[in-house]
C-alpha cells in the first residue's frame, strides 16, 4: 500500500503542530492546484507520442557507429528528425525553444567503441522567465541510440522502440506542450546518443554543464518507459519506477557527505528529495499513476544518462517501466520457437508511455515554477534538547509565500508531517519533536503553491 502525503494530510498536520512564534498571516494552502499544470497533463498527446515512436523505429538502425548522414537511414537521419521535430516545436510556441546540436568526437575506447564516433545530442532550451531564477535548471532526457544483440552491430535492424525511443518522444512532447507555458527557471529537453556505448552523450553534456558551473537542480532520465507489461506478461498500466541513489560510491566522502552519514542522513542525498518531490507531484497531477520510488541509482547490471550527472554531483533520478520483458530490448528482431524478439513498437503501450510523459511534465513544470530550495538549511545542535530548531537563508524570490518543515520516521521512506511557515521566518522551533527521532527537511514554496524539494539541514554545533 502506497502512502501518500496529499494536501489535506499536510494541512491536518500543520493545524495539529504548534504554531509558529511569528504573527504574519498564514500562507497560502500548501499543494495548491495549479491550473496549468492540469492544462499541461492534459495536452500531452498518446497519438503524437505513438507517431514518434513509429518515425524512430523506422530508422532501420539508430546504432552510434551507423550511417551519419542526415539523409540516411540510420542515426544521422534519426538526429535529423528529432531536430526538425523540436524547430517545429519550437516555431508553434513563438520560437521560445532554442534548439542546438552538442556534436562532439568520442576517441575509441574497445570493447565497447573500437573506433572514434561522430556524437551528437541534439538539446532544446527553454529558458526561465524571471532573470533572478534562470541560472537554476531542470533537465529531462531520453536516448536515441539503439542496439541489436551485439554491441558491436551497426547495421542489422534495431528499432529500439521502448529502448528508448519511448524516452526521446516523451521528451519531445513534453517540450511541445511545455513551450506554450512560462516558468521562472530553465528547462532543457536533451536528446543524446551513445548511450548504449558508454554513456557518451550524456555524460559530454554533463561535464560541460559543471564546467560552466551549471545549476542543475534535477535531471529527469527516461530510459524504458514505453511498456505496462512484463515478460511474464503481468500489465500494470498505473506505475512507473524511479531510481534514486542513496550515499554515491565514492572512495573517499567529501565534508558534506561525511556530515550528511553522521547524522543518519543517508536516505537524504538530493537524488531521494528530488524522487520524493517528483511521487507528491504526481499524486497531485496524474493521480493514475503510482511512482514507485526505488532506492538504488539503477537496476542490476544496467546503468542510464543520469549516472553522469550523479557522478558529477546533481541530483538525477531514472524513470523505468514497471517490469521489463527482456526478450524486447538489446536482440536481434527474429522469432525463435514462436517467441518474438526485437524491440518493435507493436509491443509499446502509447497511452502509458504517455502517462509517463505526464508525471515528467507535471514534474519539470511544478519545479520550474517553486521557489529554488532553501539554502544554508541548518538543525540546532548545540545543547541537548527535545525539541528542534531549524534555520536557513531567506529565498530571494518577490513571490515567495513561505517555507514548509516536513518530517518522518526515520524509518519511513516518504514525508509524513508538515508546518507551513510565512516568508518572514527563517528560523522555527517545532516543540516535542526530537531531531534524535525523526528526520527533518525544509522546503520552499511560493504563493500558488508550487514547492521545492526538501533541503536535509547540516547540523549546526555552535550556538
Ligand atoms: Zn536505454
Amino acid at each position: 500500500m502506497a502512502m501518500r502525503a496529499s494536501a489535506p494530510f499536510l494541512l491536518a498536520a500543520a493545524l495539529a503542530a504548534p504554531a509558529p512564534a511569528s504573527e504574519a498571516p498564514p500562507p497560502s494552502p500548501a499543494h495548491a492546484v495549479d491550473p496549468d499544470v492540469r492544462e499541461i497533463v492534459s495536452g500531452i498527446s498518446p497519438e503524437r507520442i505513438q507517431r514518434s515512436i513509429y518515425v524512430l523505429a523506422s530508422f532501420k538502425t539508430r546504432h552510434t557507429l551507423s550511417d551519419p548522414l542526415p539523409s540516411g537511414d540510420g542515426i544521422g537521419g534519426a538526429a535529423s528528425w528529432i531536430r526538425a521535430e523540436f524547430d517545429r516545436a519550437s516555431a508553434q510556441a513563438g520560437g521560445r525553444l532554442k534548439v542546438e546540436l552538442d556534436s562532439f568526437e568520442q576517441p575509441p575506447s574497445p570493447p565497447r567503441n573500437p573506433q572514434k564516433a561522430q556524437i551528437t545530442n541534439i538539446v532544446a532550451t527553454l529558458k526561465g522567465t524571471d532573470p533572478d531564477s534562470e541560472g537554476r535548471t531542470l533537465v529531462v532526457s531520453g536516448h536515441y541510440d539503439s542496439r541489436a544483440t551485439s554491441l558491436l552491430d551497426a547495421a542489422s535492424p534495431a528499432p529500439g522502440a521502448d529502448d528508448d525511443a519511448s524516452g526521446v518522444a516523451s521528451v519531445l512532447e513534453v517540450a511541445r506542450v511545455l513551450s506554450h507555458f512560462k516558468f521562472r527557471a530553465t528547462i532543457v529537453f536533451l536528446a543524446v546518443a551513445g548511450e548504449e556505448q558508454g554513456l557518451y552523450g550524456s555524460t559530454h553534456w554533463a561535464q560541460g554543464a559543471k564546467e560552466r558551473r551549471a545549476d542543475i537542480e534535477a535531471m529527469l532520465d527516461n530510459d524504458i518507459i514505453g511498456s505496462s507489461r512484463s515478460e511474464g506478461g503481468k500489465v500494470d498500466r498505473g506505475t512507473v519506477r524511479l531510481f534514486a541513489q542513496g550515499i554515491p560510491p565514492v572512495a573517499a566522502p567529501d565534508e558534506g557527505l561525511t556530515a550528511l552519514i553522521r547524522a543518519g542522513g543517508e536516505n537524504d542525498t538530493p537524488p531521494r528529495e528530488l524522487a520524493r518531490a517528483v511521487r507528491e507531484i504526481a499524486a497531485a497531477y496524474v493521480p493514475s499513476m503510482n511512482v514507485r520510488v526505488v532506492y538504488r541509482a539503477d537496476r542490476y547490471l544496467r546503468g542510464g544518462d543520469h549516472l553522469p550527472f550523479l557522478e558529477r554531483g546533481y541530483p538525477a533520478v531514472r524513470f523505468t517501466e514497471p517490469a521489463e520483458d527482456f526478450r524486447r530490448q538489446h536482440q536481434d528482431v527474429r522469432e525463435e520457437k514462436g517467441v518474438q524478439y526485437g524491440d518493435t513498437p507493436d509491443h509499446v503501450d502509447f497511452a502509458y508511455t504517455a502517462d509517463v510523459a505526464r508525471v515528467n511534465a507535471a514534474a519539470l513544470a511544478v519545479l520550474a515554477r517553486a521557489p529554488a530550495p532553501p539554502r544554508d538549511v541548518q538543525i540546532e545542535a548545540a545543547r541537548l534538547e527535545n525539541d528542534t530548531t531549524l534555520r536557513w537563508a531567506p529565498n530571494p524570490e518577490p513571490d515567495l509565500a513561505g517555507y514548509r518543515i516536513v518530517w518522518r520516521e526515520t524509518t519511513s521512506p516518504f514525508w509524513e508531517h508538515g508546518l507551513d511557515l510565512p516568508r518572514n521566518v527563517t528560523r522555527t522551533t517545532v516543540r516535542d519533536v526530537s531531531k534524535d527521532n525523526v528526520v527533518f527537511g525544509v522546503e520552499a514554496f511560493d504563493a500558488a503553491g508550487h514547492a521545492s524539494p526538501a533541503v536535509f539541514p547540516r547540523a549546526r554545533t555552535t550556538l
